[in-house]
């Protein structure tokens, strides 16, 4: 069995960026509700607040300035903080993985603005954390949300120690073409129209290619807009996301020594949340209660 960090704090329930987020507190008490912190292997870390130096390593001092004014700021502070956390954790061995229930997005904001519930970079931050503290340099992040990453692939364009496999719906929305620059460490792959389709579609695309880019810890951006219930592709059911979360999860036992760290806002309405956030939990910690 793994040992599984949860990282969540009550202010990203409560002051979820809800008109999106809007399964935050249902995911995290239906991981209570369901017994899972009853299990030895299971724990949840309170998440801390990111300090303003740590999230100045991706964002100028007048974005952070400009987020402070908004009633986004300490949410974003919290969902960022438990990344940072989950990180530092998972890299210095003390968990093995861990799901991060953030308040907002994050891979929308780029080094002086953000779009679409995100203000700072979730995911991203924990990166420069990762290597300011010497415990790794070397990511994969794959994000399965229905919208293009447009902030990550950006703030990352030119670093070759990040693998970025983005899936992502071309056709709804218009991006920047320098934002969805390609490489051989930079990829987009289209979403599938079902829940097969979605599953092949990662099947295919991410295990490969993370096995061939050795990473020292994968970071699953676990989207919930493609929910047939949300505003996204609207294309699955939320028995896709436990499925998702086995193929990502036996990427990093075979690439990475099982360090992964899968982050959520939760953007599904509640029931789908309620019945896929404690199945993941489940697919990380090993515990087999659903299958
Ligand atoms: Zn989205
Ligand atoms: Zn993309």
């Amino acid at each position: 069995m793994k040992r599984t960090g949860v990282f969540y704090h009550d202010v990203c329930g409560k002051e979820a960026y809800n008109s999106l987020a809007m399964g935050v507190e249902e995911g995290f008490q239906s991981i209570k509700n369901e017994g899972l912190f009853n299990e030895p292997n299971v724990t949840w870390f309170e998440s801390k607040p990111a300090t303003e130096e740590e999230i100045a390593r991706l964002h100028s001092r007048e974005w952070i300035d400009e987020v402070r004014k908004t009633q986004w700021w300490r949410v974003s502070l919290y969902s960022v903080g438990g990344m940072i956390g989950a990180t530092e954790k998972v890299l210095k061995g003390e968990i093995d993985n861990a799901l991060v229930i953030a308040g907002v997005g994050g891979h929308h904001a780029h080094r002086d603005n953000a779009w679409g519930g995100c203000y700072f970079n979730v995911i991203g931050l924990g990166i420069p954390h990762a290597r300011a503290k010497s415990l790794g340099r070397r990511f994969a992040i794959v994000d399965t949300d229905t919208h293009h990453a447009d902030g990550v692939r950006d703030l990352y364009q030119n670093d070759e120690d990040v693998l970025h496999i983005c899936f992502c719906d071309s056709f709804s929305w218009v991006y920047d073409s320098e934002d969805r620059l390609e490489s051989k460490t930079k990829l987009c792959f289209p979403h599938g129209s079902s829940d097969e389709e979605e599953i092949s579609n990662v099947e295919r695309e991410v295990p490969e290619r993370i096995r061939e880019f050795k990473p020292e810890m994968i970071y699953w951006l676990c989207g919930m807009d493609t929910h047939r219930d949300s505003y996204g592709t609207a294309a699955l059911t939320e028995g896709a996301y436990p499925r998702l979360a086995e193929i990502v999860k036996r990427a990093a036992d075979d690439c990475c020594q099982g360090r992964l760290i899968v982050k959520t806002c939760c953007n599904a309405p509640p029931h789908a949340t309620r019945y896929a956030v404690p199945r993941i939990v489940d697919c990380l910690a090993e515990l087999g209660k659903y299958s």
